[in-house]
Order: C-alpha cells, then sequence, then structure tokens
C-alpha cells in the first residue's frame, strides 16, 4: 500500500500539471484567436499582427514613405527639386500625354518592401487594401471627380501565369471599390513581353516598350476620362505607351495612380 502513495500522488501531480499547461495552452489559443490574425505577418516588417491591424502592422502603416508635394505634374512622381513643376522623364516630351497623377509611396524603404511583398509575396489582398489608401490620394485631386473608369496596366500572359495574379488588378479594384467607379480588368492588353526596363538608357526603354499595349474594345474607353493603375513607376514609360494606347482608342483624358515612384 505504502508503495502505492507515491504513485497516487505523482499520478495527481501531474494531473494538475497536464490541466495547467493544458489551461495555459487553452488561454494561448484563445489570445492568438482573438488578439491575432491567424497566420498573419506584416509584409513590411514580418512582425506578428494583431486583429486590429488588418495587412499592416500600426507602426509599418504609420511611417510609410508617403509622396507629399512636389510632385511631377504630369505622372505625380516626386520630385528632388523645388521650384520645378515637372520631372526629368515628362519635362523633355512635346507631348507627355499623361493628364495628371498620384504617387502614394516613395519607391524605398518600407515603400519598396511593401511593392515587394505585393508583386512576390502571394499576397493579392494586400493590393485591394493599398488601392484603397491610394484612393484616399487620388480624391485630394482637383481632376479626382472628372474620373470615369478605372484600368490596370497588364502583365503579358507569360508573366501573369508564373506569378498567378497581377498586383496592378488589385490595386486597381481597391481604387475603383473606394473612388466608387467602374473597373474593367482588361481595358489593355499586352501584345508582346517586353525585357525587364532596368538597366536599359532612357531611348532603349521608349523603343523597347514602343507598341507593347492596345485596348481590347475601343467602346470600353472613347470619350472617358480614365484612371490608370500600375505598382511602380520609374521612368513612366510604361504608363505612357498605355495611356498612348488608351488615346489612340479615344479616351478623352488618362490620369495615373501608381503605388511607389522612384525620383
Ligand atoms: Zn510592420
Ligand atoms: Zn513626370
Amino acid at each position: 500500500m505504502n508503495g502505492a502513495q507515491p504513485s497516487n500522488s505523482g499520478l495527481k501531480c501531474m494531473e494538475s500539471s497536464m490541466s495547467e499547461s493544458g489551461f495555459r495552452a487553452g488561454v494561448k489559443a484563445f489570445l492568438r484567436e482573438t488578439l491575432f490574425l491567424p497566420n498573419g505577418v506584416c509584409p513590411v516588417c514580418k512582425k506578428v499582427l494583431f486583429r486590429t491591424e488588418s495587412y499592416l502592422c500600426e507602426r509599418c502603416a504609420q511611417s510609410l514613405p508617403r509622396v507629399i508635394m512636389p510632385a511631377c505634374k504630369y505622372c505625380g512622381k516626386p520630385l528632388s527639386e523645388k521650384g520645378m513643376d515637372f520631372c526629368g522623364d515628362c519635362g523633355p516630351l512635346r507631348d507627355p500625354v499623361l493628364d495628371g497623377g498620384v504617387v502614394w509611396l516613395h519607391y524605398i524603404g518600407s515603400g519598396q518592401k511593401l511593392v515587394h511583398s505585393l508583386k512576390f509575396g502571394h499576397l493579392p489582398q494586400l493590393g485591394s487594401w493599398i488601392g484603397r489608401q491610394m484612393a484616399e490620394a487620388v480624391k485630394e485631386k482637383d481632376w479626382a471627380e472628372k474620373l470615369e473608369l478605372v484600368a490596370a496596366v497588364p502583365l503579358h500572359e507569360k508573366r501573369l501565369e508564373e506569378r498567378g495574379y497581377n498586383q496592378s488588378d488589385y490595386l486597381a479594384a481597391g481604387l475603383a471599390d473606394a473612388l466608387n467607379l467602374p473597373y474593367k480588368r482588361e481595358v489593355l492588353k499586352r501584345l508582346y513581353d517586353t525585357p525587364h526596363q532596368i538597366g536599359l538608357s532612357r531611348e532603349e526603354r521608349l523603343v523597347n516598350l514602343t507598341g507593347a499595349f492596345a485596348v481590347s474594345q475601343e467602346k470600353n474607353v472613347a470619350g472617358k476620362t480614365i484612371l490608370l493603375v500600375d505598382d511602380v513607376n520609374t521612368t513612366g514609360s510604361t504608363l505612357r505607351e498605355c495611356a498612348q494606347a488608351l488615346k489612340r482608342a479615344g479616351a478623352r483624358a488618362v490620369y495615373t495612380a501608381v503605388c511607389a515612384g522612384a525620383q
């Protein structure tokens, strides 16, 4: 009997410790389910997200490098020099094609990380959230109320297959939703895949893109004032090529909204 004593108390001890660890596990699970987004991490700093933080942690959301004036009057890109009202890419052109634009973030630091997550992190829904934030910057423009239709810069089919989604589609959907405008997914099509623009000279970039885009159905754009959406603006040549295709098809004006832009 004596021998049973220690094992009994040992069992009790185990039971109580099990229920205690079970209780702790329960509390942890409860906190995880109520406080944190399941499997949600901030796409910029990778911190686990609280439920109150949808898509980005509070800190990163507050510290995104937003573009404040001065910005190019044609493409919306941030300007490094004060006193100018257009960028080095739009300035020399006789016809800048673009009627105005908004760039939401500087393409540096967390702005760059955010675009990278949007493109390669399999986070298309992050795109709609960003689109809704971009809409706030669009609403500040005097041309915002003229807009009639939202269109996205298309990806070539090959790239679309590789990535599974066109990040600009999701930006455009978020913008259209927040601006209460129609969004047509295939307004523009990419006629051929163009090599990456990085590393090419200005002239090479322009030749590289010439004729790369066309309008699917002219009746969708004829006479319309369009908001053209893309993820990044470096030289603006993609936006201009798309705007040219839209205008050839009869669009009245083309304004742009871009997630991030380099100076
Ligand atoms: Zn963060
Ligand atoms: Zn510009």
